[in-house]
């Protein structure tokens, strides 16, 4: 029998989302060996996402601004509003200044980017066994088995987290989401939401991306075992009125975590980042911007760690804290009213868009 190839590391990452994209650059430039592990055979596909981001994140991302800014191939066009609709037909606009993104191009970019900062990358390979103890982990490759000795691991894997599977942590509460992408006919550059006893939990969206849109929605499955049925009903509605063609580019869907952040971000010398850690918006369902942050924050950390320099992970867990809890934990309070809701009023308390949305934060 074959021994399995073995690899010594200072920082293992687990999944090349933005997250661990991130996560591998700053821990590269901060001089440590890193090893990435992606169980996908190229970064970023398929495509489960939405592929808006908020303008903010480009600040957050120097090394991928001149792509970002110029046709570099990530950004397709920009947006400057959301406008939901509520059941009654009555609608509001947000300011939501932003742009939608090619977005297997925007994690194909930080990866390389890790990667000529000095990061391994190993694609197709999937974390299957760990043992934190001995900080040690099994990754199944088509050449067989490896291992790998790390001092600190990212835990990047996404929803779904292996690591914290294998670690016996609880699985995060999650919305399922469905998408198509369809030909836009009537270009734009406002976002369109709607909240619908139709979508209990959850929300339907059509984001503009040129010539296309990503129509899809989310909802908590246990209200409907079919998201394809509303998902359908919805775009045959908007093809009556001419917004969007019939025909189905792309499907996509997954998982987005809307519990808030896990009870302990930070076991031993893993840190969790981005939808592993339960950094994505509960309502919103946007988790780009929060990946790319806890990301690189986690990578700085676990230089600072090795570094000698004391309470780094412990920071970690703090900074985090401070800078996401209080807007996440509001989301999972306020989701309530998304799961309630078929009037108005109740939704408007539901959707961050209104100021019912936000009552009481005053207190
Ligand atoms: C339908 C949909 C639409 C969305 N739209 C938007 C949007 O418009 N804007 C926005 O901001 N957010 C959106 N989100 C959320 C956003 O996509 C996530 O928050 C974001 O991808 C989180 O990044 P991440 O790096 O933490 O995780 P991911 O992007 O999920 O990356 C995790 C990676 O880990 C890999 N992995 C998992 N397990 C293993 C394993 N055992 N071994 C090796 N690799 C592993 C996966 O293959 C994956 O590549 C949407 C989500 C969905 C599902």
């Amino acid at each position: 029998m074959r021994h399995p190839v073995h690899h010594k590391v200072d920082v293992l990452v687990v999944g090349l989302g933005p997250a661990g994209g991130t996560a591998a650059l700053a821990a590269a430039r901060g001089g440590l060996k890193v090893a990435a592990v992606e169980r996908r055979k190229e970064v970023g596909l398929p495509v489960q996402c939405a592929e808006w981001i908020p303008l903010a994140l480009l600040g957050l991302l120097p090394d991928l601004m001149p792509n970002l800014i110029q046709g570099g191939g990530i950004n397709v066009q920009s947006v400057d509003a959301m406008i939901t609709s509520l059941p009654s037909g009555e609608t509001s606009r947000l300011r939501t200044p932003g742009m939608m993104i090619n977005r297997a191009v925007f994690d194909q970019a930080i990866a390389a980017t890790a990667e000529r900062a000095g990061a391994a990358l190993y694609l197709n390979c999937r974390l299957d066994g760990l043992d934190t103890l001995r900080h040690l982990a099994s990754v199944e490759s088509p050449q067989g088995k490896m291992t790998f000795s790390y001092r600190v691991l990212v835990a990047a894997d996404g929803p779904s987290s292996s690591v914290a599977k294998l670690m016996g942590l609880p699985k995060q509460a999650v919305v399922h989401a469905r998408q198509y992408t369809v030909p836009l006919l009537q270009p734009t550059r406002e976002t369109a939401v709607w909240l619908s006893p139709d979508f209990p939990g959850g929300y339907a969206w059509l984001f503009p991306k040129g010539d296309q849109a990503n129509l899809g929605l989310g909802m908590d499955k246990r209200f409907a075992v079919n998201l394809k049925t509303p998902l359908d009903n919805l775009h045959q509605k908007l093809v009556s009125e001419g917004r969007v063609g019939h025909t189905v580019i792309r499907r996509t869907g997954g998982l987005i975590p809307v519990g808030g952040l896990r009870s302990a971000l930070v076991a031993g010398n893993v840190l969790f980042a981005g939808d592993a850690g339960g950094f994505t918006h509960p309502v919103m369902g946007a988790g780009i911007q929060a990946a790319v942050v806890s990301g690189r924050q986690a990578g700085e950390a676990a230089v600072a760690c090795l570094d000698g320099r004391g309470r780094a992970l412990e920071s970690y867990e703090e900074d985090m804290r401070d800078h996401f809890e209080q807007a996440l934990s509001r989301g999972v309070k306020q989701r309530v009213w998304l799961k309630a809701g078929g009037k108005d009023e109740t939704l408007r308390k539901g959707w961050v868009a209104f100021p019912e949305y936000y009552a009481g934060d005053a207190a």
